[in-house]
């Protein structure tokens, strides 16, 4: 992971988090990431106030009547005019624009984040969308989450011993960096910081891809002829294999869009090895074959989780 460069700009206003509460916490996209970013940051005492905007109504709706938000905006902007931090928490494609929409009701020393998970493509729609205010914008990615999505599902302890990946941009003052850092540590994440381009290169290799193979494995049993039968008969190694293939699609279209280039290169090594354990299985080869499982299985063994369950993005 890389070490930060020294600050760019030292004639930034800190942001709030500096001062140890933000006024207002503006949260647009109040679904899983968004609805759980609310309530963890009500429990560490993070924002006086947590406004909420969402593309539907009824989520609003939903996320005051559950206490995540003291109230809803009618438009991103409106829930980013005077909120001293701003995180984004939407599908990854929608970010930019959204980006653009706030972009004039920002003050100066307010604090920008997004939850998305790739962050190649965040940082450069954010540098496209808010010009010189990029400088305020933290790309960051949360290593928790869910295949379930939805306000309904938030929890106040989804960030509690995760890890979450902070990726500067070059235009960052070394103090929003900080606070971002600050955040997520007050909602009990642990912080990495790393460059947008090698967290998308890991993250294909240990999110993107599974979840792409998991989708396509999925397609595969069930379009065959009697794969409706077979899938009832299907136990716990079908359930933990596939849990990840009932993620959101269109989330999932999105950053599989973002970052193509790597998930096709991270494509690339595993059929290369599908094809070693398909040549093994065709021939015989059943020591060799062996080998490899075995090589796969300690590696697997050898893998801690870094956190406390196996269930995030
Ligand atoms: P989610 O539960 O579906 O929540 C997304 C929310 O954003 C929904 O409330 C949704 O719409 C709202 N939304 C979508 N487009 C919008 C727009 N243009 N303007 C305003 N609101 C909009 O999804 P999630 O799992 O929280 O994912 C959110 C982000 O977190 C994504 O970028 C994802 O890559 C990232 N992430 C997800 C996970 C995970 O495990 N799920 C882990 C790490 C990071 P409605 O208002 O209609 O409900």
């Amino acid at each position: 992971m890389a070490a930060r460069t020294p600050p760019s700009r030292d004639t930034v206003a800190a942001p709030a988090a500096l001062r140890a509460q933000f006024r207002r916490v503006a949260v647009l996209g109040v679904g899983l990431l968004g609805g759980s970013f609310a309530l963890a940051a009500r429990r560490a005492g993070l924002a006086q106030e947590i406004v909420g905007y969402s593309k539907s109504p009824s989520t609003i709706r939903a996320a005051i009547a559950a206490r995540v938000i003291d109230r809803g905006a009618d438009s991103a902007l409106q829930a980013a005019t005077g909120a001293d931090l701003v995180v984004l928490a939407v599908p990854v494609a929608a970010i930019g624009p959204l980006l653009q929409q706030i972009r004039h009701g920002l003050g100066d020393s307010a604090l920008l984040m997004d939850v998305g998970s790739t962050k190649a493509d965040v940082a450069d729609a954010a540098q496209r969308a808010l010009g010189k205010a990029a400088l305020q914008f933290v790309p960051c990615h949360p290593i928790a989450g869910s295949e379930r999505s939805g306000v309904q599902h938030a929890q106040a302890t989804l960030f509690d011993g995760r890890r979450a990946i902070v990726t500067p941009l070059d235009a960052n003052p070394e103090s929003f960096v900080d606070a971002a850092t600050q955040v997520w540590e007050s909602l009990g994440a642990v912080v990495s910081v790393m460059d947008p381009r090698q967290h998308d290169a890991a993250f294909a290799a240990v999110s993107h891809l599974p979840h792409l193979l998991a989708y396509a494995y999925v397609y595969a049993v069930a379009r065959q002829q009697h794969g409706a039968t077979f899938l009832q008969l299907a136990g716990p190694g079908f359930r933990d294999f596939t849990r990840i293939a009932g993620s959101d699609p269109t989330m999932w279209r999105d950053i599989f869009q973002a970052n193509s280039a790597e998930v096709l290169q991270q494509l690339q090594w595993f059929k290369q090895a599908l094809a070693g354990f398909e040549t093994q299985l065709r021939q015989g080869n059943w020591q060799v074959l062996e080998s490899l499982i075995r090589q796969a299985s300690q590696s697997r063994t050898e893998w801690a989780s870094p956190t406390p369950a196996d269930d995030a993005s």
